[in-house]
């Protein structure tokens, strides 16, 4: 089963095992400032221009 991303902006899905789609996901200061910055591309949380 897909995981989605531990990050509450971020709609990708994690890697096998991890909570996070990424590293920036799993370092990002504030979660709930927006964007992950993972760089996905799909990703919801970039979209917002
Ligand atoms: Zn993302
Ligand atoms: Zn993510």
């Amino acid at each position: 089963m897909d995981k989605k991303c531990a990050h509450p902006s971020c709609s990708c899905n994690a890697e096998p095992g991890k909570e996070f789609c990424s590293d920036n996901c799993r370092n990002v200061k504030s979660p709930s400032a927006g964007k992950c910055g993972c760089g996905h591309s799909g990703c919801q949380a970039d979209k917002d221009s």
